[in-house]
């Protein structure tokens, strides 16, 4: 079929699949370095090739201490519970994803209370969560004691944070006695699309959550920063929801090879994602990364036609698709489904 990294069959799936950048397969290099991996048990904290990618991502994003986790969701849910007591609540905006698609998790595992506001289709206003924010110590008031912020937003259409607003909430956040957590599911889309260090990105947030399963290719796995206490208690939170796992060298090599070969690649995905909103009418304001969001369409007639035509496109509501561009799918299978796609419109 057209594109999908043609040099490289262990990544064919048979169609330009862009309903999401989790869709990526390990490709052949990868593959080798996970089955050459050292390991050991990483529960007794045995396995090398886990340890030194934990000590890698900390460092990436200024943190004293990281663990690996099996899902990006885990890696949000222990961080909200780190910097948010039962009983307290976590602040975000309408969409955001930890409170949007993890299925109740704060409420349900952990006894966390969330409030939401409705924001700009995503985008962060410290203002505007600031003026939500409600103090500890009033025995009327549900204490407000963190803010997740979402960095690329994934309802916002990959939308990168203001730099001047996550400063600005962080600024806030350290007089008031309010913690911040980052869901940084796509943050290296955000680094490589803004040029803003990791660092500087992880060093606006108390905890952090870093997916290497999205556009950096990895078939598993995202990683949780924080200060070395916090993820003492992570390692913890980690073994009671069942994420504590053994040999998962062969995972964390596989992140290790994604970080070496994959993350400068990811402009190339943003450059087929602008090229998608250029072909397919779509205001090129809002494309900042590599999600395409296509509006007032007839989402599953769109979706059915296209994928008769090996092209796969994502369902976000009844009138809107999304096509996220990745790894997996090259400038020929871009140019195909900028042709099925747009025949459709
Ligand atoms: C994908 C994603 C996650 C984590 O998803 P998992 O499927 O649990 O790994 C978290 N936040 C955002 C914004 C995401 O897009």
């Amino acid at each position: 079929m057209y594109g999908i990294n043609t040099d490289d069959p262990a990544t064919h799936s048979g169609a330009v699949d862009l309903r999401s950048d989790t869709l990526t397969r390990p490709t052949a290099a990868m593959r080798r370095a996970m089955a050459e991996a050292e390991v050991g048990d990483d529960v007794y904290r045995e396995d090398p090739t886990v340890n030194a990618l934990e000590e890698r991502v900390a460092d990436l994003f200024g943190h004293e201490a990281a663990l690996f986790v099996p899902s990006g969701t885990m890696g949000n849910q222990i961080g909200l519970r780190l910097v948010c007591e039962p009983g307290q609540e976590v602040l975000g905006d309408a969409d955001c994803h930890v409170l949007t698609y993890e299925m109740g998790a704060a409420a349900a595992l952990f006894g966390l209370s969330s409030r939401t506001v409705v924001s700009d289709g995503g985008r962060l206003s410290a203002d505007q969560l600031i003026a939500q924010v409600r103090p500890h110590g009033d025995w009327h008031l549900t204490a407000t004691a963190a803010i997740a912020v979402e960095n690329t937003h994934n309802r916002g259409g990959g939308l990168v944070q203001p730099l001047a607003e996550l400063e600005k909430l962080f600024e806030w956040s350290r007089g008031a006695g309010v913690n911040v957590h980052l869901d940084g599911a796509r943050i290296f889309n955000a680094h490589v699309a803004s040029g803003v260090a990791l660092s500087t990105y992880g060093g606006l947030a108390d905890t952090a959550s870093v997916c290497l399963s999205k556009g950096l290719g990895a078939p598993i796995g995202s990683v949780l920063v924080a200060g070395a206490e916090r993820i003492a208690a992570a390692r913890l939170w980690r073994k009671r929801l069942g994420g504590g796992m053994r040999q998962v060298g062969v995972l964390a090599a596989a992140a290790q090879y994604a970080l070496d070969h994959h993350l400068e690649r990811l402009a190339e995905d943003h450059e087929h994602a602008r090229l998608l909103a250029e072909r397919l009418g779509v205001d090129p304001a809002t494309v900042e990364t590599n999600i395409v969001v296509v509006e007032g369409v007839q989402a599953p007639l769109v979706a059915e036609v296209a994928k008769a035509q090996g092209v796969l496109v994502g369902q976000v509501s009844p009138t809107r698709i999304r096509l996220v561009t990745h790894l997996g799918v090259d400038r020929a299978g871009v140019e195909h489904a900028a042709k099925v796609v747009g025949e459709l419109l």
